[in-house]
Protein backbone atom coordinates (compact mmCIF):
# COMPACT_ATOMS: atom_id res chain seq x y z
CA UNK A 1 0.00 0.00 0.00
CA UNK A 2 1.71 3.36 -1.10
CA UNK A 3 0.62 6.07 1.05
CA UNK A 4 0.25 9.37 -0.71
CA UNK A 5 -0.57 12.79 -0.35
CA UNK A 6 -0.71 13.76 -4.13
CA UNK A 7 -1.88 12.42 -7.19
CA UNK A 8 0.56 12.29 -9.69
CA UNK A 9 0.34 11.73 -13.57
CA UNK A 10 1.17 7.62 -13.46
CA UNK A 11 -2.06 7.51 -10.88
CA UNK A 12 -4.17 10.01 -12.99
CA UNK A 13 -3.15 7.81 -15.92
CA UNK A 14 -4.90 4.66 -13.94
CA UNK A 15 -8.38 3.68 -13.67
CA UNK A 16 -8.68 3.90 -10.45
CA UNK A 17 -11.28 1.90 -7.99
CA UNK A 18 -11.76 4.86 -5.69
CA UNK A 19 -13.53 4.81 -2.18
CA UNK A 20 -13.65 7.85 0.07
CA UNK A 21 -13.84 8.25 3.52
CA UNK A 22 -13.32 10.31 6.34
CA UNK A 23 -11.20 7.44 8.62
CA UNK A 24 -11.96 6.16 11.89
CA UNK A 25 -12.49 3.31 9.94
CA UNK A 26 -15.18 0.19 10.71
CA UNK A 27 -16.86 -2.65 9.40
CA UNK A 28 -19.24 -0.15 7.42
CA UNK A 29 -15.87 1.40 5.42
CA UNK A 30 -14.29 -2.55 5.18
CA UNK A 31 -16.86 -3.83 3.36
CA UNK A 32 -16.91 -1.12 0.66
CA UNK A 33 -12.92 -2.01 0.53
CA UNK A 34 -14.11 -5.76 0.20
CA UNK A 35 -16.58 -4.80 -3.08
CA UNK A 36 -13.80 -2.35 -4.63
CA UNK A 37 -11.58 -5.47 -4.43
CA UNK A 38 -13.86 -7.30 -6.62
CA UNK A 39 -12.99 -4.78 -9.58
CA UNK A 40 -9.72 -5.78 -11.31
CA UNK A 41 -8.45 -2.20 -10.83
CA UNK A 42 -6.37 -0.61 -7.84
CA UNK A 43 -8.26 0.40 -4.71
CA UNK A 44 -7.44 3.50 -3.87
CA UNK A 45 -8.81 4.53 -0.12
CA UNK A 46 -9.07 8.38 0.59
CA UNK A 47 -9.03 9.57 4.29
CA UNK A 48 -9.58 13.25 4.34
CA UNK A 49 -11.90 14.91 7.53
CA UNK A 50 -13.64 17.75 5.18
CA UNK A 51 -13.88 20.63 7.05
CA UNK A 52 -16.08 22.22 5.07
CA UNK A 53 -19.26 19.62 5.08
CA UNK A 54 -19.06 20.25 8.89
CA UNK A 55 -21.52 23.23 10.02
CA UNK A 56 -20.64 22.93 13.41
CA UNK A 57 -17.03 23.24 14.40
CA UNK A 58 -17.17 21.38 17.29
CA UNK A 59 -18.15 18.96 15.59
CA UNK A 60 -15.43 18.84 13.60
CA UNK A 61 -12.89 18.99 16.41
CA UNK A 62 -14.21 16.36 17.97
CA UNK A 63 -14.88 13.63 15.12
CA UNK A 64 -12.26 10.75 15.76
CA UNK A 65 -9.14 10.92 13.91
CA UNK A 66 -6.93 7.78 14.73
CA UNK A 67 -5.13 7.74 11.35
CA UNK A 68 -1.89 5.13 12.41
CA UNK A 69 -4.87 2.93 13.53
CA UNK A 70 -6.45 3.72 10.27
CA UNK A 71 -3.50 2.58 8.14
CA UNK A 72 -3.31 -0.30 10.17
CA UNK A 73 -6.63 -1.66 9.46
CA UNK A 74 -5.97 -0.77 5.65
CA UNK A 75 -2.90 -2.76 5.70
CA UNK A 76 -4.72 -6.20 5.97
CA UNK A 77 -6.49 -4.89 2.69
CA UNK A 78 -3.77 -5.45 0.35
CA UNK A 79 -5.10 -2.02 -1.29
CA UNK A 80 -3.10 0.05 -3.99
CA UNK A 81 -3.27 3.41 -2.66
CA UNK A 82 -4.07 5.24 0.88
CA UNK A 83 -4.29 8.78 -0.44
CA UNK A 84 -4.38 11.47 2.98
CA UNK A 85 -4.34 14.75 1.30
CA UNK A 86 -3.37 17.67 3.12
CA UNK A 87 -6.44 20.54 3.36
CA UNK A 88 -4.73 23.34 1.17
CA UNK A 89 -4.22 20.57 -1.67
CA UNK A 90 -7.93 19.84 -1.89
CA UNK A 91 -9.13 23.60 -1.35
CA UNK A 92 -6.26 25.67 -3.03
CA UNK A 93 -7.01 29.37 -2.29
CA UNK A 94 -9.91 30.61 -4.93
CA UNK A 95 -8.98 27.70 -7.12
CA UNK A 96 -11.34 25.42 -6.93
CA UNK A 97 -15.27 24.21 -7.82
CA UNK A 98 -17.46 25.03 -5.49
CA UNK A 99 -21.23 22.46 -5.55
CA UNK A 100 -24.27 23.26 -5.02
CA UNK A 101 -26.66 20.51 -3.44
CA UNK A 102 -29.79 22.57 -4.64
CA UNK A 103 -33.16 22.31 -2.84
CA UNK A 104 -32.63 18.76 -1.80
CA UNK A 105 -29.34 19.84 0.25
CA UNK A 106 -31.46 22.15 2.15
CA UNK A 107 -33.93 18.96 3.18
CA UNK A 108 -33.59 16.51 5.59
CA UNK A 109 -30.22 16.33 6.77
CA UNK A 110 -29.54 19.75 5.14
CA UNK A 111 -32.63 21.40 6.96
CA UNK A 112 -30.74 20.88 10.31
CA UNK A 113 -27.01 20.72 8.98
CA UNK A 114 -27.17 23.86 7.08
CA UNK A 115 -23.61 23.63 4.04
CA UNK A 116 -23.15 20.30 4.68
CA UNK A 117 -24.23 18.49 1.14
CA UNK A 118 -22.58 21.25 -0.52
CA UNK A 119 -19.40 20.67 1.17
CA UNK A 120 -20.20 16.77 0.76
CA UNK A 121 -20.49 17.38 -2.93
CA UNK A 122 -17.63 20.15 -3.59
CA UNK A 123 -15.49 17.29 -1.98
CA UNK A 124 -16.36 14.22 -3.82
CA UNK A 125 -16.45 16.30 -7.15
CA UNK A 126 -12.96 17.59 -6.61
CA UNK A 127 -11.55 14.13 -5.65
CA UNK A 128 -13.37 12.92 -9.00
CA UNK A 129 -11.54 15.59 -10.98
CA UNK A 130 -8.05 15.39 -9.20
CA UNK A 131 -8.32 10.83 -9.85
CA UNK A 132 -10.66 10.56 -12.67
CA UNK A 133 -11.83 7.25 -11.09
CA UNK A 134 -13.34 4.58 -13.07
CA UNK A 135 -15.62 3.45 -10.71
CA UNK A 136 -16.47 4.77 -7.14
CA UNK A 137 -17.74 3.36 -3.72
CA UNK A 138 -20.10 4.96 -1.43
CA UNK A 139 -22.37 3.56 1.75
CA UNK A 140 -26.14 3.02 1.45
CA UNK A 141 -25.96 4.04 5.01
CA UNK A 142 -25.66 7.88 4.00
CA UNK A 143 -28.56 7.46 1.43
CA UNK A 144 -28.96 11.09 0.62
CA UNK A 145 -25.34 11.71 -0.07
CA UNK A 146 -25.66 8.94 -2.04
CA UNK A 147 -28.25 10.45 -4.20
CA UNK A 148 -27.07 13.79 -4.76
CA UNK A 149 -23.21 12.29 -5.52
CA UNK A 150 -25.19 10.25 -8.12
CA UNK A 151 -26.93 13.31 -9.32
CA UNK A 152 -24.43 15.10 -9.63
CA UNK A 153 -22.88 12.38 -11.69
CA UNK A 154 -25.37 12.42 -14.18
CA UNK A 155 -25.62 16.24 -14.14
CA UNK A 156 -21.82 16.82 -14.85
CA UNK A 157 -21.25 14.15 -16.92
CA UNK A 158 -18.92 12.01 -15.57
CA UNK A 159 -18.30 8.68 -16.52
CA UNK A 160 -17.69 7.25 -13.30
CA UNK A 161 -19.36 4.19 -12.26
CA UNK A 162 -20.80 4.61 -8.55
CA UNK A 163 -21.47 1.22 -6.59
CA UNK A 164 -23.96 1.60 -3.93
CA UNK A 165 -23.29 -0.95 -0.54
CA UNK A 166 -25.19 -1.71 1.97
CA UNK A 167 -25.60 -0.84 5.07
CA UNK A 168 -23.38 -3.13 7.55
CA UNK A 169 -24.56 -2.91 11.37
CA UNK A 170 -23.54 -4.54 14.69
CA UNK A 171 -25.57 -7.31 15.88
CA UNK A 172 -28.01 -5.25 17.97
CA UNK A 173 -28.48 -3.69 14.83
CA UNK A 174 -27.05 -0.37 15.04
CA UNK A 175 -25.25 1.48 11.99
CA UNK A 176 -21.58 1.10 12.01
CA UNK A 177 -20.52 4.86 12.28
CA UNK A 178 -17.17 6.25 13.00
CA UNK A 179 -19.55 8.74 15.56
CA UNK A 180 -20.39 5.65 17.84
CA UNK A 181 -17.12 5.55 19.49
CA UNK A 182 -17.82 8.92 20.96
CA UNK A 183 -21.21 7.25 22.45
CA UNK A 184 -21.42 5.19 25.99
CA UNK A 185 -23.13 2.21 25.89
CA UNK A 186 -26.10 3.44 27.93
CA UNK A 187 -25.95 6.15 24.32
CA UNK A 188 -25.13 3.05 22.21
CA UNK A 189 -28.43 1.14 23.61
CA UNK A 190 -30.18 4.13 22.31
CA UNK A 191 -28.99 4.43 19.14
CA UNK A 192 -30.04 0.65 18.60
CA UNK A 193 -33.80 1.93 18.82
CA UNK A 194 -32.72 3.81 14.97
CA UNK A 195 -33.28 0.16 13.46
CA UNK A 196 -36.13 -0.68 15.07
CA UNK A 197 -38.19 2.35 14.66
CA UNK A 198 -37.35 2.01 10.68
CA UNK A 199 -38.34 -1.85 10.89
CA UNK A 200 -41.54 -0.68 12.52
CA UNK A 201 -42.56 1.89 10.28
CA UNK A 202 -42.04 -0.54 7.50
CA UNK A 203 -43.95 -2.76 9.30
CA UNK A 204 -46.68 -0.01 9.82
CA UNK A 205 -46.37 0.61 5.87
CA UNK A 206 -47.98 -2.84 5.29
CA UNK A 207 -51.29 -2.82 7.62
CA UNK A 208 -52.42 1.22 7.66
CA UNK A 209 -53.64 3.49 5.41
CA UNK A 210 -50.92 5.12 3.64
CA UNK A 211 -51.60 8.75 3.49
CA UNK A 212 -52.36 8.76 7.11
CA UNK A 213 -49.04 7.03 7.71
CA UNK A 214 -47.03 9.38 5.91
CA UNK A 215 -47.65 12.31 8.11
CA UNK A 216 -46.08 12.68 11.41
CA UNK A 217 -44.63 9.59 11.49
CA UNK A 218 -42.05 10.86 14.75
CA UNK A 219 -45.14 11.44 16.77
CA UNK A 220 -45.80 7.40 17.03
CA UNK A 221 -42.11 7.73 18.92
CA UNK A 222 -41.92 10.92 21.29
CA UNK A 223 -42.20 8.90 24.49
CA UNK A 224 -39.20 6.56 23.24
CA UNK A 225 -35.72 8.07 24.86
CA UNK A 226 -34.52 9.54 21.40
CA UNK A 227 -34.65 12.97 20.10
CA UNK A 228 -36.02 12.19 16.59
CA UNK A 229 -35.35 14.73 14.00
CA UNK A 230 -36.93 13.50 11.37
CA UNK A 231 -38.85 10.20 9.80
CA UNK A 232 -39.82 9.89 6.57
CA UNK A 233 -40.85 7.46 4.08
CA UNK A 234 -39.65 8.76 0.69
CA UNK A 235 -39.62 7.78 -2.81
CA UNK A 236 -36.29 6.13 -3.18
CA UNK A 237 -35.71 7.09 -7.43
CA UNK A 238 -37.22 10.65 -6.55
CA UNK A 239 -36.21 11.55 -2.83
CA UNK A 240 -39.87 13.22 -2.51
CA UNK A 241 -42.92 11.90 -1.42
CA UNK A 242 -43.93 8.70 -2.67
CA UNK A 243 -46.98 8.43 -5.45
CA UNK A 244 -48.95 5.49 -6.57
CA UNK A 245 -45.87 4.92 -9.50
CA UNK A 246 -43.59 4.29 -6.49
CA UNK A 247 -41.30 1.20 -7.00
CA UNK A 248 -38.89 1.37 -4.18
CA UNK A 249 -39.57 3.68 -0.90
CA UNK A 250 -36.71 4.66 1.60
CA UNK A 251 -37.65 5.11 5.60
CA UNK A 252 -34.95 7.95 6.66
CA UNK A 253 -34.33 8.64 10.12
CA UNK A 254 -32.16 11.44 11.88
CA UNK A 255 -31.75 11.04 16.10
CA UNK A 256 -29.47 13.51 18.46
CA UNK A 257 -28.29 11.02 21.13
CA UNK A 258 -25.57 12.42 23.69
CA UNK A 259 -25.22 15.33 21.89
CA UNK A 260 -24.60 13.50 18.40
CA UNK A 261 -26.21 13.29 15.43
CA UNK A 262 -26.97 9.72 13.86
CA UNK A 263 -28.88 9.09 10.95
CA UNK A 264 -29.85 5.52 9.63
CA UNK A 265 -32.17 4.26 6.24
CA UNK A 266 -33.85 1.20 5.22
CA UNK A 267 -35.25 0.81 1.01
CA UNK A 268 -37.38 -1.53 0.56
CA UNK A 269 -39.79 -2.75 -2.07
CA UNK A 270 -43.49 -2.21 -1.62
CA UNK A 271 -43.87 -6.79 -2.42
CA UNK A 272 -40.71 -7.29 -0.13
CA UNK A 273 -42.06 -7.36 3.48
P1 LIG B 1 -17.55 8.39 6.19
O1 LIG B 1 -16.17 8.01 6.60
O2 LIG B 1 -18.53 8.39 7.31
O3 LIG B 1 -17.60 9.62 5.32
O4 LIG B 1 -18.06 7.22 5.25
C1 LIG B 1 -17.33 6.81 4.11
C2 LIG B 1 -18.19 5.87 3.31
O5 LIG B 1 -18.54 4.73 4.10
C3 LIG B 1 -19.51 6.52 2.86
O6 LIG B 1 -19.78 6.15 1.51
C4 LIG B 1 -20.50 5.94 3.82
O7 LIG B 1 -21.82 5.87 3.31
C5 LIG B 1 -19.94 4.55 4.04
N1 LIG B 1 -20.43 3.97 5.31
C6 LIG B 1 -20.44 4.57 6.52
N2 LIG B 1 -21.01 3.75 7.44
C7 LIG B 1 -21.39 2.63 6.79
C8 LIG B 1 -22.03 1.41 7.19
N3 LIG B 1 -22.41 1.19 8.45
N4 LIG B 1 -22.26 0.47 6.24
C9 LIG B 1 -21.89 0.68 4.94
N5 LIG B 1 -21.26 1.81 4.51
C10 LIG B 1 -21.02 2.76 5.42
Amino acid sequence: MEIIKEINKDILAKDICFIPTMGALHKGHTSLIKEGKKSSLPVMVSIFVNQMQFNDKEDFNNYPKPIDEDIKVLENFNIEYLFIPENDYIYPKNNFEKVSSGNLGKQLEGSSRPGHFDGVLTVVNRFFQLINPKIAIFGKKDAQQLFLINKMVVNKEYEIEIIACPTIRETTGLAFSSRNSLLTNAGKDKAALLYEILKSTKKDFYSRDKNNLLENLSSNYLDTEIDIDYLEILDLATFSKPTENTEEYIILIAANIENLRLIDNIDFKFEDK
